[in-house]
């Protein structure tokens, strides 16, 4: 198949319009159509035969730009590529995961099913999907992004066919309309990101929230901010649903709440076909750059491990949760830094536009010839991104393939879709790729799995750097591993005492949720009690100052010890306006968050009253991200 319909095969209904005129190109087409529900390559032989038709009707319909003809040797071994699209057959554990299942749910409505990385969830969703349908009931399959998930919604879409009904942001007025009408007929099944918890369910049995623990679940601009997956258990609820969450790494959260016997729990050990999980190696980057060993930002072992797993005929994946080429320029002689002007933070570097540009706002410059303060021309750049390990790369192994997967490389429509493709297809060798290769992923070749820098994944200033920073490693490590092979993940860290990189290295969620639990109990974060964020915003910073000064004495008499600051944040100013934010630590009673919700609307419209203070935006968030 040619573009878009390799991609997106419900395309190919609008494909029969173009073989309209020839009846014997519809046949074909209808032919392809059967045989492609369940096999990835359609052989030529079997279309002559089932439509009756010769080469020059394949060759007409290759000029339609809706064939690719190739030829391909066929092997009587199945390929694992050609397992992962198909309905292969459950596993004891599999089979074992979908009764547990199913015993959790007579008695919760909620059951998280936590297996490890590769071990075979989707299998698992579509057993309990196709027993649902069966009994003529909906189910709302959730992803996080649909546009970052296009290998799982392709398989789903091969088993369910027209019984499956995709919901995304880039649909048109009319599809949308259309799709809404289905969803009130009675449409089976409905995947999508968390908009789609707000479609016209008729008969909605069955939420599966797919990747639970993931940040894009949360919406926080614009408002309504909400969770997917809360709404989704509030959703289910209403429509005496059930609700079942799946990851290899739980939200803290999620994992408490089982633990309180508020959800299920169900738990899957091994990996589906036997295959190990990776060995995990961490290098001290510090010992190396003391003994000179490192190559920029590369350390000797993860080289080795690199250039090794290529002779092997293996492939790589390189994770730097950073894009751009580096994140600061700044002068030498004087320190000067390049900062965005709506913005106080530093420009980054992009080589690929040539510009610097703000992460923030989008705000983009020229990238200066020398230091606008002092004149020098001794202007450096500090940091590593996505770039530039990309580029660097191709001096160290000039002769792999590279090729990045990041925001700046997804932006048109199949350029995400391509890019998996092509490393499924061995058309590239090393991948270099922020989160987005966390994103559910299954490759078959991956010897390699580098994670460039540990320490910028633990170290953001925020209560949930730690569980976020064992969630993107595990992740990424789960992408490592072969047919038959175990994979290796190389961690480069300068802290390799950091605990969380100890319980990355042992696979232990478990320890990792004891220790980062009894962190948040001691300090009072969720999911022991509510954290609530506000923030104030205005472009005067005096004037804010002022104003946050009023809002903040009204709750603090109120709510006393519950109220932290006002304080500056992390990042002062975003797009020209000036933040001070308020923290509070609530209880979880429900009693106290009704009173501290009609709190802060009396205390927004005091300060809304105030003459000189209507401009200050407030927004609140509960339990942020
Ligand atoms: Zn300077
Ligand atoms: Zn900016």
């Amino acid at each position: 198949l040619q573009e878009p319909y390799a991609t997106e095969p419900i395309l190919l209904e609008e494909a029969f319009e173009l073989t309209a005129r020839s009846k014997k190109q519809t046949e074909a087409l209808l032919a392809f159509v059967q045989i492609y529900k369940t096999q990835k390559h359609v052989r030529k032989q079997d279309l002559y035969k089932m439509a009756g038709v010769d080469s020059s009707v394949l060759k007409a319909l290759e000029k339609k730009s809706i064939f690719e003809l190739y030829d391909r040797e066929v092997s009587r071994v199945a390929t694992y590529e050609d397992i992962l699209v198909e309905k292969f057959e459950l596993t004891n554990h599999q089979k074992t995961a979908i009764a547990e299942l199913k015993e959790k749910f007579t008695k919760k409505n909620t059951v998280l099913l936590h297996g490890v990385t590769g071990s075979g969830k989707t299998r698992v969703y579509i057993e309990l999907i196709e027993e649902a349908i069966k009994k003529g009931e909906q189910v709302l399959y959730l992803l996080p992004e649909i546009a970052l998930t296009t290998q799982i919604v392709a398989r789903l879409q091969k088993i369910f066919g027209n019984d499956i009904a995709v919901y995304h942001s880039r649909m048109s007025n009319n599809e949308r309309v259309d799709l809404w009408k289905s969803v009130l007929e009675n449409k089976p099944i409905i995947l999508g990101a968390r908009s789609a918890l707000f479609l016209p369910f008729k008969n909605l049995k069955l939420i599966i929230v797919d990747e639970e623990h993931d940040t894009s679940f949360k919406q926080y601009d614009p408002a309504p901010r909400y969770h997917a997956r809360d709404s989704a258990i509030f959703l289910a609820h209403l429509h005496q649903a059930k609700t079942l969450l799946g990851t290899a790494t739980p939200a803290l959260e999620t994992y408490q709440n089982t633990q309180e016997g508020k959800y299920g729990l169900v738990e899957m050990k091994q990996r589906f076909g036997g295959i190990q999980l990776p060995e995990v190696v961490i290098v001290n980057v510090a010992d190396e750059m003391k003994r000179k060993k490192m190559s920029s930002h590369f350390t000797s072992v993860l080289l080795e491990e690199l250039v090794a797993a290529l002779g092997r005929g293996e492939q790589a994946i390189l994770f730097q949760n950073r894009r751009g080429y580096a994140p600061t320029l700044r002068c030498t002689t004087c320190g000067w830094v390049r900062e965005c002007k709506n913005c106080d933070v530093s420009m980054t570097y992009h080589k690929q536009f040539n510009n610097m540009r703000c992460h923030y706002c989008g705000y983009q410059q020229k990238i200066p010839e020398e230091c606008p303060a002092c004149g020098d021309r001794n202007l450096t750049i500090k940091g590593f991104g996505t770039e530039k390990i990309e580029d660097e790369l191709k001096i160290y192994i000039p002769e792999a393939k590279i090729a990045r997967m990041d925001y700046d490389t997804v932006r048109t429509k199949y350029a995400h879709a391509q890019i998996i493709n092509d490393f499924e297809e061995k058309r590239i060798d090393v991948l270099v790729g922020t989160q987005m290769v966390t994103k559910g992923l299954d490759f078959d070749n991956v010897g390699v799995v580098g994670v460039l820098s540990a320490d910028q994944l633990m170290s953001f200033p925020d209560f949930r750097s730690s569980e976020r920073g064992f969630q993107l490693m595990t992740q990424v490590s789960g992408r490592a591993g072969r047919k038959k092979k175990r994979g290796k993940v190389i961690i480069q860290a300068f802290n390799v005492a950091h605990p969380v990189l100890g319980e990355v290295l042992q696979n232990d969620f478990h320890r990792f949720f004891e220790r980062e639990i009894e962190e948040r109990k001691l300090f009072s974060y969720p999911p022991f009690q509510r954290l609530i964020k506000i923030t104030l915003k205005h472009k005067d910073p005096r004037l804010l100052n002022e104003g946050t000064k009023i809002y903040a004495k009204f709750v603090k008499e109120r709510l006393g010890f519950r109220m932290i600051g006002p304080a500056v944040p992390g990042i002062p100013r975003v797009r020209g306006s000036f933040l001070l934010e308020i923290f509070l630590k609530m209880e979880k009673d429900p009693k106290w968050l009704a009173y501290a919700k009609a709190l802060l609307i009396e205390a927004r419209h005091q300060l809304q009253k105030t003459k000189g203070f209507s401009g200050i935006r407030v927004n609140v968030d509960v339990d942020p991200s």
